[in-house]
């Protein structure tokens, strides 16, 4: 295999081109969502240019051309994933892929005495609708904790996977501390003990090669915008047995096989969880994106990152007074990081004019973040398509605004 060509990789994202307070735009915000390759732009154009119509509903041409280029992006999605199309519902994202499960899956099986484990670095996205579910059934939330390098207690996890738990909520890749968790082993171990699992993989899907199949858990949630595709398009990974026990979420169009008003047949899954019209031209531009990733490959993405990864930290190390949250072993290219005496949001506020965007906050994971004792941190995250100089450019700028704030 050749080299990549980081530069011309960098060239195909326009926005990154852009300048921001009259400062070249640095990007650091990738956890949050990535950037898109031109590629994925036009094929937004080019989609209401050529081909809009809705899907499954017309016999014309162009609604033949538009369910074709949506069923062509849910067989891309399983292609990338390493798991089958019809198993594979397509969504607004992981917040509603979570969501799916928790009110077609858990809300009629949990009752009173079953517990949730959840653990203490997921995001609120597989949190709160197992507080939700929680609430409704009587179930109870139990928390699997983390150690202070950021990695989950797997023995105290295992030790807490006791006979009322029915599931297991689990991050891939955590989205504050880029902490990769063992998530085969995991789920090895929750299914010895009959635990359904749902593993949130929104921060593992656009860094890894993946093998949903291979991980061997129940639910595995992934949301576009963060791999390089238009925001609005994600997806819900099911075991085809479990897709076809679980009732329907959400009830409208395209969901149905036959309506009446004695009553309604259900169309099979995955589409009986596709009601109503889906965001079409965004799973074409989420085909061209994963086309573009693999393009360039996962392993060469991965081990990219993983150099800056290692020059960032080194670099954010030399600052005094910085403290970085999460050193898990084989962390992703994630940096949640204090400067003594600054606060986050300052920090972020000075950043910004000097055209670094991070952000500053609690990430959506409140619970994290008190495991941690602060009430914010400064997340740097980072992409394939960052450089090293944009790095030095940030650490430069960090410097700066730590003395003004000092
Ligand atoms: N889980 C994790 C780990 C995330 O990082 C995010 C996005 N910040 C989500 C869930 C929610 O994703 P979305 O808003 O795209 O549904």
């Amino acid at each position: 295999p050749g080299q990549v060509d980081w530069e011309r990789v960098r060239a195909d994202f326009p926005l990154l081109m852009r300048e921001v307070h009259g400062r070249p735009l640095v990007y650091l915000d990738n956890a949050n969502t990535s950037q898109k390759p031109l590629a994925v732009v036009s094929s937004q154009d080019e989609f209401y240019r050529r081909h809009n119509a809705n899907v499954s509903r017309a016999v014309h041409a162009l609604g033949t051309e538009a369910t074709e280029a949506y069923e062509a992006s849910r067989s891309r999605l399983a292609r990338f994933l390493n798991v089958r199309a019809d198993e594979l519902v397509l969504c607004s994202g992981t917040t509603f892929a979570i969501n799916l499960v928790a009110y077609s899956w858990a809300l009629p099986r949990l009752k009173q005495g079953d517990t949730i484990l959840v653990s203490r670095m997921e995001h609120h996205a597989n949190i709160v609708p197992w507080q939700l579910v929680a609430e409704r059934t009587g179930a109870r939330i139990r928390v699997a904790e983390i150690l202070p390098d950021g990695s989950l207690d797997l023995d105290a996890l295992y030790r807490s996977m006791t006979g009322d738990v029915k599931l297991l909520a689990v991050a891939h890749v955590s989205n504050v501390l880029g902490t990769v968790n063992p998530v085969r082993e995991i789920c090895r171990e929750a299914r010895r003990r009959g635990i359904t699992t749902v593993v949130d993989g929104s921060q593992a899907a656009p860094h890894l090669r993946l093998d949903v199949a291979g991980i061997g858990c129940d639910f595995y949630a992934v949301t576009g915008h963060k791999m390089c595709g238009p925001t609005g398009t994600g997806a819900l990974w099911a075991r085809r047995e479990l897709l076809q026990e679980m009732p329907p979420f959400i009830g409208g169009g395209e969901m149905i096989k036959e309506v009446s008003f004695e009553g309604t047949v259900f169309n099979d899954p995955p589409h009986r969880f596709e009601a109503g019209t889906p965001n079409i031209a965004g799973f074409v531009g989420l085909h061209a994106a994963m086309d573009y990733l693999d393009d360039i490959g996962m392993e060469a993405i991965s081990a990219r990152e993983g150099e800056l990864l290692a020059h960032a930290t080194e670099a954010l190390q030399a600052i005094p007074g910085l403290r970085i949250f999460g050193n898990a072993p084989g962390k992703a290219a994630v940096i949640s990081f204090l400067v003594e005496g600054a606060h986050a949001h300052d920090l972020a506020t000075l950043l910004d004019l000097e055209g670094v965007a991070v952000r500053s906050g609690q990430h959506c994971a409140h619970p994290l973040l008190q495991y941690f004792g602060v009430a914010a941190t400064l997340r740097a995250s980072l992409a394939f398509y960052n450089t090293h100089d944009e790095i030095d450019r940030f650490v430069a700028a960090l410097e700066k605004t730590r003395r003004l704030l000092a």
